[in-house]
């Protein structure tokens, strides 16, 4: 298998090609360091079967040679990153997601697209199904991502009845694990690093609304299983275990142990209430399910955020294209 992961310097997108190589896979990771970092995916640069390219997506993406799958997980992904850059994101969701798809067309490949449980908005149907259109705010602060991720889906439907490219959409529920940034401003890296500090973790509102957290390695298998597969989607993958923000920021104190303090804060705008996969189709047509308990996966996020890993300066590559605009590989470490 060779497999373009773009997106793939990020939080999610590192696992993934960690994993892939794992499995025998070569991969081609594509990454423009928006919101990824290079220190991600170092100790993979050493091997053979790993490509590290910087690239901007919206742009042309000509990779040499056969390519079996294209996973496209490039996009900012925690609201205070798509706020922050709203141009970026949209552009990401419409022309990034295009050049992927064309990618994959042209190499005859599969592609998979890393959407989300944000296309279903502040959801007035609990648990979320697939066949669930949403409640989405076309011009709210998360519209940026909501309406790129649905472009997103509804460019790849279309690729898929009118080019026959065989793709898949994936709508990720919150995944968490090693590799966050402390500074992403989600929830979990956040009250990791404020409980780490011994300082308040900031819940916001009364902490009563609800999240679903998955950890990354059951992601990654479902990823997986999606592209090994040729079913179009959507599939949720997410953990089906529903906790309130509160329950969430307490078990990260008391797993940390440093005895910190909650404090609320001011609930952002269009913060969607209430949030929970229905996994039954990736269970049914996948075979998935996620195995890992959230205490557990909480204890192997905050040993690595122990680590100091997070705080870690970001090891900058040049930042300028390769000026024939082809696939020159990033040098390795050391090089
Ligand atoms: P991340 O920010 O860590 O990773 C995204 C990566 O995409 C970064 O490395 C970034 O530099 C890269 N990128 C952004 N724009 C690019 C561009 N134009 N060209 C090339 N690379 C670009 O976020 P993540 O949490 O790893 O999320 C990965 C994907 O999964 C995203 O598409 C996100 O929408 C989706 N997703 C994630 C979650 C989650 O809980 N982590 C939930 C739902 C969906
Ligand atoms: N949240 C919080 N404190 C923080 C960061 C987030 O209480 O420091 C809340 C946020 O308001 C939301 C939930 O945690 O209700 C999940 O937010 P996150 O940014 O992790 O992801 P979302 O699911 O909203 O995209």
């Amino acid at each position: 298998m060779r497999v373009v992961v773009a997106g793939g310097a990020g939080f999610l997108g590192s696992h993934l090609c960690e994993r892939l190589l794992a499995d025998g896979a070569e991969v081609i990771c594509v990454d423009n360091f928006l919101t990824g970092r290079p220190e991600n995916v170092d100790p993979l640069r050493a091997r053979d079967t790993f490509r590290l390219l910087r690239r901007d997506v919206t742009g042309p993406v000509d990779i040499a040679g056969p390519v079996d799958a294209v996973m496209h997980l490039a996009s900012p992904a925690s609201p205070v990153d798509y706020q922050a850059l709203p141009l970026e994101t949209l552009a990401v969701g419409a022309w990034g997601t295009r050049r992927l798809l064309e990618l994959a067309r042209r190499k005859g490949a599969r592609f998979v697209l890393a959407s989300t449980s944000e296309v279903y908005g502040d959801p007035q149907v609990h648990p979320q199904p697939e066949e669930y259109w949403g409640h989405v705010n076309p011009v709210g602060p998360r519209s940026m991502y909501d309406e790129a991720k649905r472009f997103a889906e509804a460019l790849t439907t279309a690729h898929r009845t009118t080019h026959r490219t065989r793709t898949g959409i994936v709508r990720i529920f919150n995944t968490y694990g090693p590799r966050m940034r402390a500074g992403d401003g989600r929830a979990v890296p956040t009250f990791i690093a404020q409980a780490l500090r011994g300082e308040p973790l900031t819940v916001a509102g009364d902490g009563s609304q609800t999240r679903s957290l998955c950890y990354v390695d059951d992601l990654v298998d479902g990823l997986l299983r999606m592209m090994s597969g040729e079913l179009a989607g959507p599939v949720n993958i997410g953990n089906p275990h529903e906790m309130t923000i509160l329950e969430i920021a307490r078990l990260v104190a008391r797993l940390c142990g440093t005895g910190a303090p909650i404090t609320f804060v001011p609930r952002p705008p269009d913060d969607p209430t209430v949030r929970r996969p229905d996994i039954t189709r990736a269970h049914q047509m996948l075979g998935w399910q996620p195995r890992v308990d959230v205490r557990d996966g909480l204890a192997r996020t905050i040993a690595w955020f122990r680590t100091g890993a997070e705080q870690s300066p970001a090891a900058r590559v040049p930042q300028q294209e390769s000026p024939t605009g082809t696939d020159a590989p990033i040098g390795r470490p050391g090089s």
